[in-house]
This record gives structure tokens, sequence and C-alpha cells, in this order.
């Protein structure tokens, strides 16, 4: 009888979440979104509707009979989402309808010994000026290992942090649901979420910055791993005398088009100023300097074979292509798509690769995902952390004023 109970209260969670995420939806698409029988959607609906938590609303189809869609009653629910990097924060406080409400930046000193307590008052600070949202759970992203979300005990080369209980730490001094997850898986579940992953079950996500790695989408399910270090494909070795990598080894795909990589290619020949960085190496190419432009190709070149490489291995039916360096895109793209289609078997150089526009919000908005996807938890990634953020969901809704 619990357990019968404990499935309608996901299965409810799992259509609030699914309005407030997706917008307004008819019983037929609910049942197809969630994979449950039309009929249980019809009675879980119905308790939901003599709640007061949804409502019917009409809306014209193009042929002949209107579609009757099911809306949220209310909108004031939120979770925020936070990327950690070496030198600063960033917040959102994201709604369950996936709009960006409210953003921030702070710097960051991860190093620092006092990093935890600054984090958490960062954290506090933003929370606090959430006016009238009800936060579901808080949600970080950041560049490293995390063995599992709903604990959140992390191991990051770039934060020089090893086994920091970093959720446990939030937890205590928040009360509040709190989620950690690599920053790419993070993407990964955004992208599930509002992304090329509602239509598609095998999505290859892939991120190009300061550093480059990757996310798995498998038959709908993100791929994390024996211990959340799946899609370190910044770490994919491309030349064995290739230039030193943050991680140690040689040759690393990221030390090779990382941006730091690219902005050391283009100080060694004087291109730009010690001082400068891919900005103006960007800045240059845009205004058709040869050498730059060279730079970001031999990066395109790379990369496309790479993820060639990628494409072969796992099949996807789409690949996301997202981060800071996509800003120079238009430079990397031909010898991109030239080494990527050259280097794909026959059978998959159909695949479809998407560049997503980018804009600094997206790691926090990722992050954010983490606790807004837990609704669909189904194999309990969030542990402990996801239960509560359904109470938390089903709470809210239910006592709103
Ligand atoms: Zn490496």
């Amino acid at each position: 009888m619990a357990a019968a109970r404990s499935q309608t209260d996901v299965n409810r969670t799992a259509i609030l979440a699914h309005l407030g995420a997706h917008g307004s939806a008819s019983r037929a698409d609910l049942a197809r979104a969630l994979e449950v029988s039309p009929a249980l959607v019809t009675q879980l609906t119905r308790d939901l509707l003599a709640d007061g938590l949804i409502e019917e609303q009409e809306a014209a189809s193009s042929g002949g009979r209107p579609a009757r869609l099911l809306g949220l009653v209310s909108h004031d629910l939120a979770a925020i989402g936070v990327k950690v990097a070496p030198d600063h924060v960033a917040f959102v406080e994201v709604g369950i309808d996936g709009v960006v409400r409210r953003a921030d930046v702070q710097p960051f000193d991860a190093v620092s010994p006092l990093a935890a307590s600054h984090l958490i008052d960062t954290v506090r600070r933003f929370i606090e000026q959430s006016g009238s949202a009800r936060v579901l759970g808080i949600g970080v992203g950041l560049p490293g290992t995390v063995a599992q979300q709903g604990i959140g005990v992390v191991d990051s080369t770039q934060l020089g942090w090893v086994q920091v209980p970093l959720g446990e730490q939030l937890r205590r001094a928040l009360h509040l649901p709190v989620v950690v997850e690599n920053n790419v898986n993070a993407l990964s579940a955004a992208e599930q979420l509002f992304g090329q992953g509602r239509r598609f079950r095998n999505v290859l996500v892939v991120t190009v910055g300061n550093g480059v790695g990757a996310g798995l989408i498998a038959d709908g399910v993100i791929v994390r791993g024996r211990s959340g270090g799946a899609g370190d494909f910044g770490h994919v070795p491309v030349r064995e005398d290739g230039p030193l990598c943050q991680c140690g080894n040689r040759g690393c795909l990221e030390a090779i088009i990382g941006q730091g990589a690219l902005v050391n290619d283009a100080r060694s020949i004087r291109l730009i100023d010690p001082d400068e960085g891919v900005d103006e190496l960007r800045s240059l190419a845009d205004a058709g300097n040869a050498e730059a432009r060279e730079i970001f190709a031999h990066a395109g070149h790379q990369l496309g074979r790479a993820m060639a490489g990628a494409v072969n291995l796992l099949d996807p039916e789409v690949v996301v292509l997202l981060g800071e360096g996509v800003q120079a895109w238009s430079h990397w793209q031909d010898a991109f798509d030239a080494a990527l289609r050259s280097a794909l078997v026959p059978g998959k150089r159909g695949v479809t690769v998407e560049v997503e526009r980018w804009d600094d919000d997206r790691w926090a908005q990722g992050a954010a995902a983490l606790v807004l996807a837990t609704p669909f938890d189904a194999q309990g990634v969030a542990g402990d952390q996801g239960r509560l953020v359904r109470e938390r969901l089903v709470a809210a809704m239910e006592h709103r004023p």
C-alpha cells in the first residue's frame, strides 16, 4: 500500500512538474510524455483538478474539435541553480516553467580555506532575495566528479578539491534539498527537460570552453559511469607528445583545443599580448587575421576528429554543441565539419550537430534543472534529495495562498 501510494505521489508530481516545465498539455500528451496509461492520467488529473492545483483550458486545434488542455494554477515555484568555477560563482532562480527569473555572479576563490563557508553565505544571500517564490531545492553544477548527486562529495582538479562534502555542507546550513553534479551532466539534465532530450532518446552533449566535456543521454538516461565520471571527453588522448594537460597527462583533447591552449598558441607566435585572451584572439579572427583563423580552424579540425570517434562509439541521434567556445564557432565550423564527416563511418554520416547559442547563465540553468528533473528521476539518481524535492513541490502546491 505504501509503495502504491508513493508511486501515485510520484506521478502526481510528475504531472505538475511537466505542466510547469513544458506549459499546458492535453491528457494524451501527458500520458505519452510520462509513459503512463491514459486511464491513469485521467484519474490523476481528476484528483489534481479537484484539489485546485491544475485547471482546464480551452485551446483551438487546427482541425475541428478543440483540444482540452490542462495547465498549472500556481507558478510561484522555483529552483536555485549554482555554478561553481575556480574564481566565481553564478546563480540563477528558475521557475518550474524553465524560465530564468533572476541571475547573479559573485567572485569566489575555490582554493581558499574559507571557500565552503563563503559559498554557503553567497547562496544564502541569493535565496533570501527570492521574494514570494517558494524554493524547491538547490542544484549545484561544477567541473569535477560527483559520485552520487544526492550526497554530493566532490573531486575536482579545476577547483583543487578532493572529497569535499559540499552537498552535506549546503544542506546542513540552508535546510533545503541540495543536488550536486558535474556541470556537463547538469547541462544534459537541462537538455532532457527543456532541449533536444525531449525529442530524442540518444543525445551527445559536448561543451567547449576552458574545458572540454561531454554528457551522454542513452536510451533516455544520463550515463554517469561507475563513479559519476563518464563524459571526460576533454581527456581523450589525441597526441602522444602534445602539451601537458591539467590532468597530468600529455596531449589530451582539452590541452589542444581548450581556450587556454588556443590562447597559449596565439601568445607563442606573438599574435596577442601576454595579458590578452580569447576575446582578443576572436576579434582578430573576426577581422580576417589569417593566423588567428588558423588557430580556430585547427581546433575545429581536432574537435571534428575526436567527435567522430565519440559518434562512432555511441551512435547518438543528435550532438548538441555548446559552451563559451561556440562564440567563435564561425571560425571552427568549416574545418570541424570536414574532419567530422570524413572520420564518421558511412552509417553515421547523417548525424545532426546542433550548435546552441551560448549565454553565461546556461551553466547555472543546467544546475537548476537537476532540481526540476527530480520528478522524472525514475532511476533514483538524486536519491533522498529527489524525494525531498518532490515533497516540497506537493506541499507548496497544496498550501498555496
Ligand atoms: Zn587531460
